[in-house]
This record gives structure tokens, sequence and C-alpha cells, in this order.
């Protein structure tokens, strides 16, 4: 199989375009904005806008790929639509003026916007290829980068104005059906997203306001005290409601758990993905419709699901550093293994060299800091950039035939010899 993103496997420090740096940014007023641009990860461009470095571009690959296999593994197709589009699409669905809309002109004067998301794009796309009930059920989806003009973009990735998404758009003949995919399909591959992110246990099933379209909307929240979002979690069942749908309710909507209103447990967290019944609320709009079995023309029922990779890498830095700097978790690290020689000894670099290309040959991924830098100064950026596991080659460890090896997320180090560090790792 052709492996989609091959990146350059392993990397020396010395060649990196991107490097640590201390000068925290004025505004960094999150740990993520913080720890990611002081590790080199990302560079800010303006507010709610940034710049991938390398580092950066490999954890916010990972993190795409996961969720493209789990996309695909529910029988999603992956398209690219455009980031800018007319603005009368919008204006047919009655959304041009929604405050967030990004608005240009072409040179014939043509109006023109910046997707903020893209129904008013993917609608009138399917519908030049479903015809019939013999072309549904469809899913298309892309990852692409949305525009929206964010009143306050702020605490790094989690709020851009340029952010990337995930979105996929469901086609289906009936109520019935997209209930059906988006119960047994698509939840369950939200979950596993987030489990595969190592963020499973703090990323709870929310209900949300559902808009126009049907009575509730689903949230993915990751409880985080630096959410914007309040939700009001079921320590019984593991469920959640978003606080702007609380006075609707009397408790729990897990319709098998139904906790009452006054046990639910007021949390912060930050909103990471949103899936909707859109029914036929752009169908509609588009007079998009199928012909059922009878030869009956019938309205296109539909579902959106959005995911938001840049807002999870993130998420996923809040959730995992300590004061030193970033825990990657092993899935989305930007290596495995962060290889580090200490002092300007030929022997010492001949070694980290020989174990660098062992490493890197069974298809390990790692980043040998391979520069003339103190002691001090290559731990602490080992652990500001967060991954997963040090080893550490110097006079000291060689004189033992061994190398110390530390896990990120562990206090004690330990001697491994060189000759059992592949089974080690
Ligand atoms: P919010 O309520 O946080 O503004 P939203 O409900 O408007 O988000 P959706 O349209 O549901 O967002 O977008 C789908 C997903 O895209 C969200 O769940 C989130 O993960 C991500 N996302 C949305 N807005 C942003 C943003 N401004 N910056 C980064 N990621 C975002
Ligand atoms: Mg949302």
């Amino acid at each position: 199989m052709v492996e989609l993103n091959k990146f350059k496997f392993s990397m020396k420090y010395s060649q990196l375009f991107g490097k640590t740096s201390k000068s925290i940014q004025a505004d960094a007023d999150s740990a993520n904005a913080k720890l990611l641009t002081q590790g080199g990860f990302v560079a800010k461009q303006m507010a709610g806008v940034y710049n991938y470095l390398p580092l950066g571009l490999r954890v916010l690959t990972k993190i795409q790929n996961i969720v493209r296999e789990e996309m695909n593994a529910v029988g999603g197709n992956e398209i690219l639509m455009p980031a800018m589009t007319q603005e009368a699409s919008y204006v047919q669905t009655g959304r041009d003026n929604m405050d967030v809309l990004f608005h240009l002109q072409g040179r014939d004067e043509s109006e023109l916007v910046l997707n903020p998301t893209h129904e008013e794009v993917v609608t009138p796309l399917a519908q030049k290829y479903i015809f019939s009930y013999r072309d549904l059920p469809m899913a298309v989806y892309q990852i692409q980068n949305k525009f929206r003009n964010e009143p306050r973009a702020k605490s790094g990735l989690l709020r851009g104005r340029e952010f990337n998404m995930k979105d996929m758009y469901s086609f289906h003949v009936s109520q019935e059906d997209l209930d059906a995919f988006y119960n047994e399909k698509m939840i369950p591959a939200y979950e596993k997203i987030y489990q595969r992110l190592g963020i499973g246990n703090e990323t709870i099933l929310t209900s949300a306001s559902g808009g126009a379209f049907s009575r509730y909307s689903h949230e993915f929240q990751t409880l985080c005290d630096i959410g914007e979002d309040t939700v009001y979690l079921c320590e019984k069942c593991g469920q959640a409601i978003n606080k702007e749908i609380m006075e609707e309710v009397t408790g729990c909507l897990n319709d098998k758990c139904l906790n009452p209103k006054d046990n639910l447990v007021e949390r912060k967290a930050i909103e990471v993905g949103n899936i909707f019944k859109l029914a036929a609320r752009f169908s509609e709009a588009f007079d998009f419709k199928y012909a059922d079995s009878e030869g009956k023309e019938q309205l296109v029922q539909m579902g959106c699901y959005g995911i938001g990779p840049s807002r999870l890498m993130g998420a996923l830095v809040e959730v995992f550093h300590d004061d030193k700097g970033i825990i990657w978790p092993k899935s989305v690290a930007p290596y495995a293994v962060h290889l580090v020689s200490l002092g300007a000894d030929d022997n010492v670099n001949e070694e980290a060299a020989k174990l660098y290309e062992k490493l890197t040959g069974k298809g390990i991924e790692v980043l040998w800091d391979d520069r003339d830098a103190s002691a001090g100064a290559k731990l602490a950026d080992a652990d500001l950039i967060g991954i997963p596991t040090r080893l550490v080659l110097s006079k000291k460890t060689l004189a033992e035939d061994s190398v110390e090896v530390k896990e990120r997320n562990e206090k004690d180090a330990e001697m491994v010899k060189l000759s059992d560090i592949l089974k080690k790792i």
C-alpha cells in the first residue's frame, strides 16, 4: 500500500528549521501558545493565524492521519473542496449574513467568500453525482483550512481565524438511515479518534443545541480548565450537556441514565468535535432530490461531522504538559525518540551516529540533538519539545557501554546496554 504523507524519517536537530526559543511571545495566553511557540512547533503570523514549522507539521499531520483512517473506516470518500466560493451560494441558503464570513471581491467585482464550513459547496457538488436511491448512502470528507472572522481569536491553536478542520458530509434516503449512520458509525468513529489521541478519558459526548435541524447536536468536549465551553457532566454515565441548553432539560439526556439535573457537575471544556443532523436544511435550499425506488423525487437527508485537528493539537498540549514542557502522546509525537549526545567528543558523536542509524533502520523516528551545546540546554530542550523517549549518550554512559533511557512522563532514568536498546524501545 502507498503510504500517504510520508515524512523524512529521522532528523538531526542541527538541520531542523525552527529551533526552540525562550523568548515567549507577548500574548502567550495559554500553555499551548507558549509551549508550541517556544518549542519551535508553530510561529504566529497574526492573531489567530499560525505557521506550522516542521515539528508542528509532523504532529498536525499525524492527528490528521488518525482522523483520515477513521473516516475511511466508516466508508468516507476523501475529496478537497475550494477554500473560496461565490457569495451567491450563501445567499441561496440565507447564510450570507453570518458574522464570521470573510468577504472578498474578484476582479470582475464578483462577491466571494472564504468558506467557514462547506455545506454551501458540498451540497451542489453532491447534486452533480447523486440522482437515485442507488447512489445513496454516500459520505464525503475533506481535511482543509477554514476561515472564520472570529470576534476573539485566542488561546493559541484553540481559536483561530484560519484553522484546520476535517468536515464530513453524509447523504441518505431517509431520516432513519441518517440516524443509523450518525449513531452507529459516526459517534463510535469519533470516540475511537479521541482514544487514539490519548484523550479518550477526558473527552465527553455532549448534547448541544441542534439549531434548526434537530433537537440536539452532539459535541465532543475535552474537559480542561482553559476551555471556553461550560458543560454539565453526568458522572454516572459519563455524558454531558452544554450549558447553553441546560434550561430546557430536567437531567441527563442519556435515556438509559436520566440522572436528575442537580446531580450534574459543572466543568470547563474544549469543543473538539461537533456532529449535526442537517436533515433537509441544505438539500431544500439547493433543491437536491433523488428518485426513490418508485421513481418519486425525495429530498436528500444530510448529516455533517466536524473535527478540528489544529484545535486538537492545542488541546493535547493543554492536557499533556508540565512546568518543563510538552508531554506528547506516542500516537502523535513528532518523533518517537529524542537522542541527545553530550560533550563535543568524537567517540560519543560516532556512537550516537551509529545509534541514530540503527534505530532509524528499524523504523523508529529519531530526532538527534547533534549540536555542540551544553548538557543543561539540550536536556531542557528535550523536556520542552516533549518527545516520549529520551536517550542520552555521553562519555559516562559509554564507559558502561550504555545509554541512559528516560520516558518524558516518568521521573527516573535507567541505564540500558547499547546491545539491548532495540529490545528496550
Ligand atoms: P466554537 O463553538 O468553538 O466556535 P463551532 O461550534 O463554531 O466552534 P463547528 O462549526 O462545530 O465549530 O466546527 C467543527 C470543529 O472545528 C469544532 O468542533 C472545533 O474542533 C473546530 N473549530 C471550530 N472553530 C474553530 C476555530 N476558530 N479554531 C480552531 N478550531 C475550530
Ligand atoms: Mg460546534
